[in-house]
């Protein structure tokens, strides 16, 4: 039997080493496999106390909220490995930046946070803009990420940890968007357009069950005849006290906050039946309507839109589904999935704000799209650029050798309309011929043939 004492030594060992093995075990659970940072999960407890400490010691605790742009771009082009070791060495970056007591963590995705006590946190934000635009070498290509970065401070931005980070995600919202310095703190005006935001939040969600939002339609033309062949059925919200509102000012905040499947629902099975009798009557052939890339990301958008289809009178071949690379790039193979089961109804989809995007040939090449709608932006200079006209131009050619149909949008002079004929454009649609209308005054200008498309396009030509 060994002695006493030996036992002893032994058993203070295994206890030390089930420590260690605990410790180890808990400090994975809080870290990210990836980049070594603090987990997501982790992050928030920590982020409590830390502003616990701060509250008692009459300190501040900065969070800095840091973004990738075109992450995805990258991922898309140069594989998900490559991704991946531009996050692993950010993230690297990221934790030679902090300094001691400070926490750097991965929020998820291309999401990163720093916490430090900086009170002034401007000089900090520049620098992180810089220390993640420098270049990085994957696989022999040298790639420039860029980030974006929001900052809120505790106290003097938010009293806890929840308005803490909603805050600085607002500000690096708009850092994103501003394009400007790519960095940006909390500051008063957008606490007045974060209250503005909820209140609008809070009707929106009330004016989908109150019918507040209605179809408006945007005839399609053909650009040989002029005539008026269809309409693009286009979202408008009658606020009751701000008047009509257009979807730019509403539709991503629906799509943020999970409404927009209800709004499309709605707007759907309103333009259906009003659009289902001027289609019986001959009037129009194709009803094309949006969908949000967020609607297409559901596997059963498809079969769901077709249930709804059937329940109106508007047949499947009269609709037109206008969806966005966004989604297609996202999920090529659901993306494949949704476009055949409509096609086998006779739901035609169109590929829409083409040439807007990076891929969006990649996506005709690879999926059974018939339709493209040519963006705005493009058609801009058309018939006046030279240059643009034959960029414009030998596209239309090559979509026709593929034997898709082209509809040019935000045509708004007659130089355009003229020159995207001569140039086969099939379709054309645009403030030349007619801006969005309501319904009824939609049904008037086809019923009675107030139909100024034909005779403006035969007096130009
Ligand atoms: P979009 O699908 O690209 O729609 C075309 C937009 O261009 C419409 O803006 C239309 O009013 C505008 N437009 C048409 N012709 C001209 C022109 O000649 N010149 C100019 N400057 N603009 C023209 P709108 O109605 O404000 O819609 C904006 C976007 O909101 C739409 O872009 C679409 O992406 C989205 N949207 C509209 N309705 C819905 C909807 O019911 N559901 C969803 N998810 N999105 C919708
Ligand atoms: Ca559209
Ligand atoms: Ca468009």
């Amino acid at each position: 039997m060994p002695p006493l004492s030996t036992s002893l030594s032994e058993l203070a060992a295994r206890v030390a080493e089930l420590e260690a093995e605990r410790e180890m075990t808990l400090r994975l659970a809080q870290t990210d496999s990836l980049t070594g940072l603090v987990n997501r999960g982790a992050f928030t407890g920590s982020l409590c106390e830390r502003l616990e400490a701060a509250r008692a010691a009459g300190t501040s605790v900065a969070l800095f909220i840091i973004d990738l742009d075109r992450f995805k771009n990258l991922n898309d082009t140069l594989g998900h490995h490559a991704g991946d070791m531009l996050l692993a060495e950010l993230g690297q970056r990221l934790l030679d930046e902090a300094g001691p007591g400070e926490m750097a963590a991965r929020l998820g995705g291309d999401e990163f946070a720093l916490v430090t006590q900086d009170a002034d946190p401007a000089a900090r934000a520049e620098r992180l803009v810089a220390i993640l635009s420098q270049p990085q070498v994957i696989y022999g290509r040298a790639v420039s990420p860029a980030g974006s970065v929001g900052v809120a401070v505790f106290p003097r931005d938010a009293g806890d940890a929840a308005d803490l980070q909603r805050h600085a995600d607002q500000a690096l919202y708009r850092a994103k968007s501003g394009g400007g310095r790519r960095w940006q703190a909390f500051d008063e005006a957008l606490r007045l357009e974060g209250i503005h935001r909820r209140t609008l939040e809070d009707e929106l969600r009330r004016a989908i069950p109150a019918g507040e939002l209605a179809p408006w339609y945007q005839p399609i033309v053909d650009s040989m005849t002029g005539r008026m062949v269809g309409v693009e059925v286009l979202v408008r919200w009658n606020h009751p006290e701000q008047g009509l509102l257009a979807p730019g000012v509403f539709v991503p905040m629906a799509e943020e906050l999970g409404l927009i499947r209800a709004i499309d629902e709605a707007v759907f099975e309103a333009a259906c039946a009003q659009t289902a009798p001027w289609v019986a009557d001959g009037l129009i052939e194709v009803v094309s309507v949006n969908v949000s890339p967020r609607d297409l990301l559901d596997p059963a958008f498809s079969r769901k839109l077709i249930g709804r289809l059937g329940k109106t009178a508007l047949p499947a071949t009269a609709l037109t589904v206008e969806i966005t690379e966004t989604f297609l790039l996202q999920d090529m193979a659901l993306a494949r999935r949704h476009i055949e089961r409509l096609a086998a109804k006779g739901v035609n989809v169109a590929l829409d704000d083409f040439g807007t995007g990076y891929s969006n040939l990649r996506a005709l090449m690879h999926l059974p799209i018939q339709t493209v709608k040519l963006d705005r932006s493009l058609i801009d200079d058309v018939g006046r650029d030279a240059r643009v006209s034959k960029l414009v131009a030998s596209m239309l050619h090559a979509a026709r050798s593929l034997g898709v149909r082209i509809i040019a949008e935000g045509v708004e002079h007659e130089a355009q309309a003229l020159f995207l004929r001569s140039a086969g454009c099939d379709r054309m649609q645009g403030y030349f011929f007619a801006r969005p209308m309501p319904g009824e005054a939609m049904e008037a200008m086809l019923r009675e043939a107030v139909n100024p498309s034909p005779a403006r396009l035969a007096a130009a030509s």
